[in-house]
């Protein structure tokens, strides 16, 4: 089984338009498809999970990889983190400008490293170390990405929502054999302060993942996420509370974040455990989301659906 997001915001049909809705329902069942197959090959959680985040890092309408924001420099700096459920094997990268696909890299450094984060041109040494090409800072160049940057810069935002047509992708999977897996990769948020991490590489807040609780790969306004802790303190309630996960999750999305701050903490998460329930929980209008069972049945939603 598996879940995938593509980020959250504050969305609507009009704004969005029908193309764009439809790119965006195509892209999220595509990184399903993908991440099914490998299930089906028998691939283990890590697997599934990287190859579905995988499919969206290289999609240049999410905010992932090729469709990566802007920062306030006009350069990109990514972010990611994968881990594993059964060994707690967790790998992460922030600030790398050229990587195709941080979560591979975060990956390898969780697999062929001693060390669990890696940053910034170390992260990019180590990449090339493991034969891993590093792309030109033209891949990452979309006019959609530039054009929203322009704007935020004119507005002195910076912003996961203006224009948040796509976000962060993730992933959280349940292989065959019951383990789990989360993944998490991002460009951060459009015209972010150069050097800025948000809760997405941070094990425990954007990423989790172990098998006697949940898997958690969150979205949205990252400072507020790394303040809770999201990711693990819903795992530690499943796991020491006996919570259920709908309810933790819903409470940490729609109580803890808006609590924190008079203005409130915008985004979601999606969240799996060894069971096989999952939760989608988001306070902003819409997140771009899917599941799909381990009998291939596909489902993909933007609104409360
Ligand atoms: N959580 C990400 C960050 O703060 C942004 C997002 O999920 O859209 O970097």
């Amino acid at each position: 089984m598996l879940a995938v997001h593509g980020g959250a915001g504050h969305l609507s049909l009009e704004h969005l338009g029908p193309e764009i809705e439809a790119l965006c329902r195509e892209g999220l069942h595509k990184a399903l498809e993908v991440g099914y197959r490998v299930w089906k090959a028998g691939g283990s959680a890590l697997d599934i999970a990287e190859a579905a985040v995988n499919t969206l890092e290289d999609d240049p309408r999410f905010n992932a990889g090729r469709g990566a924001v802007f920062n306030a420099e006009g350069k990109i700096e990514l972010d990611a983190a994968i881990m594993d459920g059964a060994t707690r094997l967790a790998g992460a990268i922030a600030g790398v400008s050229h990587v195709k696909n941080p979560i591979s890299l975060a990956r390898a450094i969780a697999e062929k490293s001693p060390h669990v984060f890696l940053v910034g041109d170390g992260a990019e040494v180590f990449a090339t170390e493991i034969g891993m090409a590093l792309m030109d800072p033209s891949y990452f160049h979309t006019t959609d990405r530039w054009e929203q940057l322009l704007r935020a810069r004119a507005s002195g935002d910076i912003s996961l929502s203006e224009d948040n047509k796509f976000g962060t992708v993730g992933a959280v999977a349940r292989c065959p054999q019951n383990h789990l897996s989360s993944a998490t990769s991002t460009g951060g948020m459009t015209n972010k302060r150069y050097g800025r991490v948000g809760d997405s590489p941070i094990i425990g807040a954007g990423t989790w993942a172990e098998d006697d609780a949940c898997a958690i790969s969150t979205t949205g306004h990252g400072e507020f996420f790394l303040r809770l802790g999201v990711a693990h303190e819903i795992a530690a309630r499943v796991r020491l509370l006996g919570e259920s996960l709908e309810s933790a999750a819903s409470q940490l999305i729609h109580e803890a974040l808006g609590a924190l701050s008079g203005e409130g903490g915008t985004g979601g998460l999606i969240a799996l455990d060894r069971t096989g329930r999952a939760a989608l929980p988001f306070n902003t209008t819409g997140m771009y989301r899917g599941v799909v069972t381990e009998r291939g049945e596909i489902t993909v939603a933007i609104f409360e659906e």
